[in-house]
């Protein structure tokens, strides 16, 4: 219901409740005033009734008093008048006249108790006072002396007078008064309605409209614009809401179109400019403090490592997998994968391009249509695969999997955002991809593409320790091509720089992925096999050996030249208990190896370090 309403029939319940209670005292009164005017009436006229009779009685026209009392009788409202005599009176001046004798119980009673009766009889249509008063028998100097006629006791009584007033008038009266009043009372009403729905229906209307304007702000929307009838300070506080409103409509449209050209459209989207501001800010302050984060990052594992954490911790993504992608030679590499296995079939990790969010560079959401993705392997799931290209050589593939469309269509809202991420991640990742690249070269021999004896000190001790820690072994096989300098000198350093690098492909396909080559200087190699057995290295030893030893070189002229090797071999940690020692011990075997006639692969043995010519 209305304020405005509620006021009106507020005031109308007051002011008809204080009607009824007026009318209601009034009622009371005037009933109390009419019952005790006539009563007086009456007392007045039994008086006068009396000195009359009294008056007879000393004239001694007592017989002539049927006149007298007939012409009170026919005073206005008398409707009966009687009196009655007393048995003592009775039986000393007789009956009296045929009416004078005892009516009722009442007029009996008076005469036994000598006490004055009042009742009122409310009818229908009359209402009616009988009021029946004593005659006492007085004795007093001011008053007749009673007791010189009567034969009573001054005090007893004489007789009694009954009198029956119609006071119907007097409820007329009464009831018209009320009506009047009545009548009053639902003018004073009305009039005190109309007066308050006319002096406040404008503030009513101000404040319906304070109210809109209000709600409207509440979502965001300060356009409103305030009016009011109402004149002086309510038309100066309405020209001050709208200045005010005006003002925050360009303060948050300005704060908003500022705030997007930091984040894109779509990323919040709420008809609110503060809410929409308070979330464009919070996002901002959040990608802010993950891009400084990273920034310090050392890595580029580490990097994707924060990425994967926004997306499980900040946007509770369950399922996802994260890859990287070279460009240049299309492989596929898993980054993280949450659970379970990819949902892309195994041939995408070998040719990227079969990747359809990879290829067309647009997501992929497999709601839009029906099996999207050729070379999608999870029937049963919803997809949304996001590609993200880092430079010419990088890109990253985002690829979120969820069972059902709730999920997916939340997962999909909050895309903008967690590419906003991926994008503030972009320079961070390009940058640690090309320091990668410069440490990879730094620490790779060009020639061979094998690493280099830096990488050897720069790493191997935390290999090794590692290794300890989780009993790896290593093998070290340490390699050198006899007599090479003879090549050099033969047939010069191109023919030279041709064996070391086929050195390096012979080495590179006889070992696993899991072991390390190094080019140790010049023509001589190390080469540390994972986890091997004895026999394990002693026949990878062999392979390369007689890889290289089957190679025919190319000399110029339509000559062709082949050449051997010489290889020691040590065991870490069993030989020694620092790689570096067992490095010096596998070079100790090949020492032996190029004394005892070289082109010969020997396992270190304790007494080699013996001899004191090979310390
Ligand atoms: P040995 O059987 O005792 O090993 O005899 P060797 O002649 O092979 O002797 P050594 O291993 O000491 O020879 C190393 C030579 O390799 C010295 C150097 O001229 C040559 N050399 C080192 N680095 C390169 C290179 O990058 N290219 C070429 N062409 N030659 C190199
Ligand atoms: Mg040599
Ligand atoms: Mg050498």
């Amino acid at each position: 219901m209305q304020t405005k309403n509620k006021l009106l029939i507020i005031v109308a319940l007051m002011l008809l409740t204080l009607g009824i209670a007026t009318i209601i005292n009034v009622s009371l009164n005037f009933r109390d005033y009419s019952i005790n005017s006539a009563s007086e009436k009456a007392e007045m006229t039994a008086n006068l009734v009396k000195d009359g009779l009294t008056a007879h009685m000393i004239n001694g026209v007592m017989d002539n008093r049927a006149y007298f009392l007939n012409q009170i009788s026919n005073t206005k409202d008398v409707k009966a008048l009687w009196i009655v005599r007393s048995k003592s009176v009775a039986a000393q001046y007789g009956e009296g006249l045929h009416n004078e004798s005892v009516r009722d119980t009442i007029d009996e009673k008076v005469l036994t108790t000598g006490e004055k009766f009042k009742e009122i009889k409310e009818q229908a249509d009359t209402i009616l006072l009988r009021v029946t008063i004593p005659y006492k028998a007085t004795a007093e100097v001011n008053s007749p002396n009673c007791l010189s006629c009567h034969d009573v006791k001054r005090g007893d009584t004489l007789g009694a007078i009954s009198m029956e007033f119609d006071i119907t008038n007097m409820r007329n009266s009464g009831t018209f008064t009320i009506l009047k009043i009545l009548g009053i009372n639902l003018l004073f009403i009305i009039i005190a309605l109309f007066l308050i729905n006319h002096y406040i229906t404008p503030y009513m209307q101000f404040f319906q409209n304070l109210q809109d304007g209000i709600t409207k702000a509440y979502s965001g929307d300060f356009t409103h614009e305030f009016e009011t009838s109402v004149t002086g300070d309510g038309k100066e506080i309405v020209n001050k809401i709208n200045t005010l409103f005006k003002k925050m409509q360009s303060t948050f449209g300005d704060i908003k179109y500022n705030l997007g050209t930091f984040i894109p459209q779509g990323c919040v989207s709420s008809s609110d400019p503060l809410y929409e501001a308070k979330t464009i800010i919070g996002e901002l302050s959040d990608i802010y403090k993950f891009k400084k984060t990273i920034e310090i990052d050392g890595s580029k594992t580490v990097v994707y490592g924060r990425i994967t954490d926004v997306l499980r911790t900040k946007y509770n993504i369950e399922h996802f997998a994260f890859y990287e992608v070279n460009n240049i030679t299309g492989f596929r590499k898993l980054i993280y994968i949450s659970t379970g296995e990819s949902i892309c079939f195994a041939s995408v990790n070998d040719d990227s391009n079969l990747c359809r969010a990879h290829r067309t560079k647009t997501d992929v959401i497999s709601t839009e249509f029906v099996d999207l993705c050729k070379t999608c392997n999870a029937e049963e799931l919803k997809y949304i695969c996001l590609p993200f290209t880092i430079n010419n050589d990088h890109s990253m593939i985002l690829s979120i999997t969820a069972k059902d469309l709730k999920d997916i269509n939340k997962i999909n809202s909050q895309i903008p955002s967690i590419k906003n991420y991926l994008e503030a991640a972009k320079p961070v990742i390009e940058s640690r991809i090309l320091m990668d690249k410069l440490r990879e070269t730094s620490l790779k021999d060009a020639m061979t593409g094998l690493y280099n004896r830096r990488f050897l000190e720069e790493f191997i001790d935390q290999f090794m320790s590692q290794a300890k820690r989780s009993n790896e072994i290593y093998s070290i096989l340490m390699l050198d091509v006899d007599y090479f300098k003879k090549v050099n000198d033969t047939y010069g350093h191109d023919v030279g720089d041709k064996v070391i690098v086929e050195i390096g492909k012979v080495i590179r396909e006889c070992i696993r992925e899991a072991d390390l080559a190094i080019r140790y200087g010049g023509e001589e190699f190390v080469v540390l096999l994972y986890n091997a057995s004895d026999e394990g290295t002693f026949n990878v030893a062999k392979k390369i050996h007689s890889a290289f030893a089957n190679l025919i070189f190319e000399v110029g002229n339509g000559e062709t030249m082949q050449k051997t090797m010489s290889i020691g071999i040590s065991k870490f940690p069993t030989d020694g208990d620092s790689i570096w020692k067992c490095i010096k011990y596998a070079d100790t075997a090949l020492y032996v190896a190029k004394t005892t006639g070289r082109n010969k692969i020997v396992a270190y043995e304790a007494q080699m370090s013996d001899n004191s010519n090979l310390r």
